[in-house]
Formats: C-alpha cells, structure tokens, sequence
C-alpha cells in the first residue's frame, strides 16, 4: 500500500490541528503508526483513503452506519432535505416524525430531545438528573464513555484510554469531586455509594463498548434498576453504541431492564450529527420551555440530519425481524472462525461479542470482565493486529478499547476475505 498523499496531507494537518486530528482516537498513536489514512470517500463495508487504497470498514464510523457507507435510502433521504434547506433555527415536520419513531423504538421514552451529538445528549441527561432529583453528584463506572462534557471525562473510556490516561485536564475540582465512581460489575460498590443518597443518577453504558466491548447481564442491570430505586437515584442507560445495535430497541430490549433516561447518539442521524435524550414524562418536563432545566441547540434537530435518522431508523424498524438476526450470524461467523486461526498459530485471544459488535483481545485471561484485563491485554500483538490488516485493505479499530462493527454492507466475500489478512496478522503474532 502507499500512503504518500496521507502522509503529506497530516504535515499539513499537524502544523494546523492538534494532533492532525479533530478526534484523538483518529490519531492512529496506539498501533505505532506516525500518521493515519485520510478518508476520501465511503460505499458500502468500503472506504477509499486519499491515496486511492480500498478497505473493508469495520469502524462504520464508530457505529452509525450500520447500513454501511451512503445506504441508498439515507442517501435518498439526504438529498431530498438539502434541496429543502440546511438549517432554519425553527421546528420541522420531520423531527416530530422521527421522535415519534424512535420512542416507538423505546417505550422507556415517553418524550425525547434532539441534540447534535451524543456528549451534549449525556451532559443534558446529567443536568436533568441533577433538577429532577435536587442532588449534585452522579455515579459512572471505570472506564466506560460518556462523551467529552466535563462531569463526565473522570475515569474515562475511549480515546483517552487508548492515549494512556483516563481524566482530563482542565476540569475544576468541584466539578471532579462530584463525579464518583465504580468498577463495572461491582454490585456492592454500587450500592455503598448510592445509600448516601446524595448521588442524582448512576449513568452507564448496559453494555460497556469503550473499554472494548464487555459483556454484560441482566442480573447486573436488573441489580442496578433495584439499588436505583431503593434510593431515589434516577438510571441513565447512555445507548450511544448499543442502541439500535445490539437489538433495535437497544441494551434495554435485549435485557428487559427500563432505564429512567436514555441517551442515543450517531445512530439515530444515520451517520449525520444527532444525538438524542428522553425519558418519563415527568421527567422530560423539567426541560425548558415548560420547565426550568435549559437545554438548547442552533442545529438540535437539524433538519437534514433528521431526514437520515427517519430513513435510517424507518429501515431498521422495516426489516427488524431478518437484519439483527443477520448481522449477529456475521458475527458469529467471524468470530468463530478467529478463535480458529488463533488456535491454529497459538495466538492467546478472548473475543467478546454482542450483536453486531466485536473486540479482540490478545489476553490469555479465560475471560476479559473488567478495565484491567483489557489494560493488561498485549498491546504490541493488537498494533500487529491492525497494522497488517491495513497494510492488506481492512479498516480494524486503531486501539484495543474499542469495539468492531459490523454493518448490513459487509458481504461473505468481506468476510472471508477479512478472515484471510487476520490469518496473516495471527501468524505473524505467532511467530
Ligand atoms: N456515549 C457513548 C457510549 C459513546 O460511545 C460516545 C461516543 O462514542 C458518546 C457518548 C459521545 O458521543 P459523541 O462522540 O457523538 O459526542
């Protein structure tokens, strides 16, 4: 492969962007590589990079585009709300067709809220929290990610994990004393914290996708619901990757647990900027104008955006009884066949797995649970991971913290082809 015009686009991009980059993670930093693929042009399970080199895409844009690249329908859609307009600053049919779709989606939802991203969804479903229950702190677990809002970057998930660190800096301690936390899957931690009934809301990822994917369970969540009630505490379960994931009504359909709050994210605007909260109606009262909780947004429910989120989430809504059964056999498929080719060179992996969703994790461990088994998974053999599947045409995840994803798009030839470069990838590692 030749990366020459990526190269030169990143000196230009360095000397102007922190990094090169408007999103750490993008950096490529933690698989040894001194500069990322710049992306031309998407179709499909591909992306093309600016050098003309083709990749089957298991980054999906982090989730999003679970039809893959430019779906002909989104695309449709998209065009026919450009020529309407790009943004008005005013209400639109559309976005009343689409909160009416999704909390059809999430019956927990009985009123929603557009955002623009999923960390302003998460910060708004924080503040919200805090009025409804007049509490100042909130309760997250290690490692997972809510977005870049400050309360919410303590013992952070996601690219600040994959850069080595997991609070930012920047953030006042008053802010930082009132973000606690906990291990995930830590039943009794939980419940300590929540008995001083101080604490507004425990907001969670049902299924952790940004330490890598960790399992979860319905007696874990079930055990959450209960101590949230027991204490007054509303629960927030941040969807943002898993919903319309791991089933089209999300963590909360697969296991049967309703949380108070739920934030979505990137899904929802089919790769366009949206996120989204909603919850109970009393809850969602609380927010201005009816009440005295402010959340607001110049592109809140923009317009074009909603309009791919319809067609997005009208086809999974469609097609719901064949496509989550599909992408999960995808899953399987792959995943099965990698603990194969792992056996066959003695590479030690442990895959987690969920839906449409995947991580590899070079560990020797019978089972990766928690933060710091994914920290002590070997670094070097994921960087070897990715570096050969790139050097062979498939976009993996530049980190061991992220989660695979697998879209409609992605045909048997993709994935045997994938199979293939990962047989590579594992003999070197085995070597
Ligand atoms: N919550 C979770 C679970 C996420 O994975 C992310 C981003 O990946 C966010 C919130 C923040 O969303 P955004 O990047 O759209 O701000």
């Amino acid at each position: 492969m030749r990366y020459s015009n990526s190269e030169k686009i990143y000196e230009k991009a360095v000397k102007i962007i922190p990094g090169g980059v408007n999103s750490p993670v993008r950096a490529f930093k933690s698989v040894d590589k001194t500069y990322p693929i710049f992306v031309n042009r998407g179709k499909g399970s591909k992306i093309y990079d600016e050098d003309g080199n083709e990749y089957i895409d298991y980054i999906c844009s982090w989730g999003p585009l679970i039809l893959g690249h430019n779906n002909e329908r989104v695309l449709k859609g998209v065009r026919e709300a450009i020529e309407l307009g790009s943004s008005f600053g005013l209400p639109t049919k559309m976005e009343v067709e689409l909160a009416e779709l999704v909390c059809k989606c999430y019956p927990s939802m009985d009123m929603i809220r557009f955002t623009t991203s999923g960390t302003e969804a998460t910060m708004a479903a924080v503040r919200v929290a805090r009025a409804f229950t007049n509490r100042n702190k909130i309760l997250k677990f290690e490692g997972c990610y809510h977005g870049h809002s400050d309360s919410l970057l303590v013992s952070s998930g996601s690219g600040l994990l994959t850069d080595g660190y997991q609070d930012s800096n920047g953030i006042t301690e008053g802010v930082l004393k009132d973000t606690l936390v906990a291990p995930f899957g830590n039943i009794q931690k939980v419940k300590e914290i929540l008995e001083t009934k101080e604490v507004a809301c425990l907001i969670m990822e049902p299924v952790p996708a940004n330490m890598g994917l960790i399992n979860s369970s319905k007696e874990f969540l079930q055990a959450m619901r209960d101590i949230c009630d027991e204490t007054g505490t509303l629960l927030i379960f941040d969807e943002v990757i898993s919903g319309f994931r791991v089933a089209l009504g999300g963590a909360q359909e697969y296991y049967g647990i309703t949380p108070d709050i739920t934030t979505l994210g990137k899904i929802i605007g089919g790769g366009y900027p949206v996120g989204a909260f909603g919850g109970k109606k009393e809850i969602m009262d609380m927010i201005a104008p009816v009440g005295r909780v402010y959340h607001a947004g110049t592109l809140s429910g923009n317009p074009v955006a909603v309009r791919a989120g319809f067609e997005m989430v009208s086809h999974l809504l469609e097609n719901r009884e064949t496509l989550y059964k599909e992408l999960e056999e995808k899953v399987i498929y792959m995943t099965d066949s990698i603990e194969k080719i792992a056996k066959k060179y003695d590479v030690p992996i442990k895959i987690n797995k969920l839906g449409s969703l995947f991580t590899i994790f070079f560990s020797d461990l019978d089972e990766i649970t928690d933060l710091e088994h994914v920290i002590n998974s070997n670094t070097t053999h994921y960087s070897i991971y990715f570096n050969t599947l790139l050097d062979n045409g498939v976009v993996a995840p530049p980190s061991k913290y992220e989660a695979h994803f697998v879209s409609v798009a992605h045909t048997k030839e993709d994935l045997d082809r994938t199979l293939e470069v990962i047989d590579m990838a594992f003999k070197k590692i085995g070597e």
